[in-house]
């Protein structure tokens, strides 16, 4: 029955980010209400209207080979991926009965990581209210608990302060918001998992960087969107995090210095 109950979430997960993407989208676009919501599901080139089983999450990308079939338009392959991503962590924070408050930070990431990959940045209003809500759930975790998170401001810290440098040697810009987001992560995790986190983004964000390079498709000097990293990292880390921590004992020696 909670195995059930934890598919149901992963394909309620799938639903919404497709729903989530699609407003997006159309909020971007310029849409005006209604049609925001009652206008039927399209092609972004050719306006061709998709069938109901055209319109099943993840699958229909792959049945299609993500492409529309009238015009050819290849659907980026972000969508499927940040749309299984999302069924993936909403999944594990329901099989694992994680913090209620992951949910909100799953979905936020998913939506920053949307504006990161069209933009380069997110609207700076919507990581203002991300991480005022975090604040404010650390502020009462704390207070109810009676414990501070051990490092958690610490950790923090230290990333502001790495990637600060990083910006000044290679001189490339990373956006503010890409900092300002993980380090509220640091907030909702603790010490281990935070640790752990930043260990499966870094492998992620460059382990992707470096086989575009190797492919021909960017150079040293491109700059990648990392909040789409951000996000899939984290749904990584939701679904495997405790399990790695308890195998992995690496991390162990990070426990033992911090205590
Ligand atoms: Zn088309």
């Amino acid at each position: 029955m909670y195995i059930y109950f934890t598919f149901i979430t992963f394909i309620l997960g799938l639903v919404l980010a497709s729903f989530l993407n699609a407003l997006l989208y159309r909020i971007d676009n310029g849409y005006k209400y209604p049609d925001i919501f009652i206008k039927g599901s399209h092609c972004e080139k050719c306006g061709k209207l998709l069938k109901t089983y055209e319109l099943i999450p993840v699958l229909s990308y792959f049945i299609f080979k993500g492409k529309c079939s009238v015009c050819g338009y290849r659907v980026p392959l972000y969508y499927p991926v940040s749309e299984f991503f999302l069924g993936i962590g909403l999944a594990s924070i329901y099989y694992y009965s994680l913090s209620p408050i992951l949910y909100f930070v799953l979905i936020s990431l998913f939506i920053f990581s949307y504006f990161d990959r069209i933009y380069k940045g997110v609207p700076r209003i919507l990581v203002n209210v991300f991480l005022g809500i975090l604040g404010m759930y650390f502020v009462m975790v704390t207070l109810l608990t009676d414990t501070v998170p051990k490092n958690a401001i610490l950790i923090s810290l230290g990333i502001i302060l790495f990637i600060f440098l990083l910006t000044k040697i290679l001189k490339k810009p990373f956006g503010f918001g890409d900092i300002l987001v993980l380090v509220g992560l640091g907030l909702v995790l603790n010490t281990p998992l935070y640790i752990l986190y930043i260990y499966i983004f870094i492998f992620f964000s460059t382990g992707y960087a470096l086989l575009r390079i190797l492919l021909k498709k960017a150079t040293l000097k491109s700059a990648i969107p990392l909040l789409p990293f951000i996000y899939i990292s984290f749904s990584i880390l939701l679904l495997i995090g405790e399990y790695l921590i308890e195998n992995w004992k690496i991390l162990d020696i990070f426990i033992h210095l911090n205590t």
